[in-house]
């Protein structure tokens, strides 16, 4: 009696067990569900389906918001998207503009993509221009897509003498900066035998509009425009940028080949100056080759691009203009 009575029991507290178990696993098997469920909602799960990596989806998201991702669950896989993303030089500002380049032209290489949005090489020079940024100060940019106002003119101009500048005494004007960096690197450069002195310094814009006219008149838009700044796109009117010669010749023909540049293009950065218009670099900034024209942006920004041996260009889209 007693036996069967435990017995009985012990089969009560099994089929409870049993029961808790099959609960628990139908419990768990429906938690699972609901998150498989749950996980095939999210983007992740959708930018998967159309073939994004997980690693992929770790660089998309870091660019894009929740929208634009889901976005890209409606397409299929853009492997240039990714590639975009990937590469170092990628502005997430100029996002819409790479894609809608990379429609236009399919064959570039994302490399090429990149370079030419973001020096805004996708317009012509002289297209799409707007006025200067002047709070970077020394390293405000004025080329063919970025001008200065007709009435700028830097407020610390100092007279250049004769001793260091042809043409009549107060003919050279310089910001004072400018000014004092390049007399240390006159005192230096003659102690290596090289006697420096400018031929171009300061021009307002009513000389530099007479310059390019010149030009003009003579030569056409063309050749105008390939030597010589429009009005309010000249360098000379920051007031920052030198034509620089050794005294014993100006022949803008024969500069590159003289000690005098061979000294300025392996120690001008020291001063603060860089070549603003290197060699190869005609692409990005407009003009061709000057070795004579020189361009003060501080030691360390003259530094850096010399050692990078990149332009004042690509120098403000990545580290001023960021
Ligand atoms: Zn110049």
């Amino acid at each position: 009696m007693v036996t069967k009575k435990k017995y009985r029991l012990k089969k009560d507290v099994f089929l409870y067990i049993a029961v808790v178990i099959v609960a628990i696993v139908l419990v768990n098997k429906g938690i699972n569900a609901y998150k498989t469920y749950k996980y095939h909602q999210t983007t992740e799960y959708k930018l998967i389906t159309v073939g994004y990596s997980k690693k992929d989806i770790k660089i998309l998201s870091k660019n894009l918001n929740d929208k634009e991702l889901l976005k890209l669950t409606k397409e299929k896989k853009n492997d240039k998207l990714v590639n975009l993303m990937s590469n170092k030089l990628y502005l997430h500002k100029h996002y819409q503009d790479y894609l809608d380049y990379i429609d236009i032209f399919p064959s570039k290489t994302i490399d090429e993509v990149i370079k030419t949005i973001n020096l805004h090489l996708n317009y012509a020079f002289y297209e799409d221009t707007k006025p200067t940024d002047l709070s970077k100060e020394y390293l405000i940019i004025v080329n063919k897509y970025n001008y200065l106002d007709e009435s700028f003119s830097p407020e610390d101009l100092v007279t250049i003498s004769t001793k260091y500048s042809w043409g009549s005494p107060g003919t050279h004007t310089i910001r004072k900066e400018v000014f004092d960096a390049f007399l240390k690197m006159h005192e230096d450069a003659n102690q290596n035998g090289i006697y420096l002195m400018i031929n171009s310094s300061y021009r307002d814009f009513n000389s530099q509009t007479i310059v390019y006219n010149n030009y003009l008149k003579n030569h056409g838009e063309a050749y105008a425009d390939k030597y010589a700044a429009r009005p309010g796109y000249s360098e000379h009117q920051t007031g920052l940028a030198l034509d620089i010669f050794s005294i014993d010749g100006a022949l803008r023909n024969t500069f590159k080949d003289t000690p005098a540049y061979a000294w300025l293009k392996d120690n001008s950065y020291k001063y603060g100056f860089i070549i603003r218009y290197p060699e190869g670099k005609e692409d990005i900034t407009g003009f061709s080759f000057e070795p004579w024209h020189y361009r003060y942006v501080g030691i360390d920004a003259a530094k850096y691009i010399y050692e990078k041996d990149i332009t004042l260009e690509e120098y403000y889209v990545y580290n001023i203009d960021k």
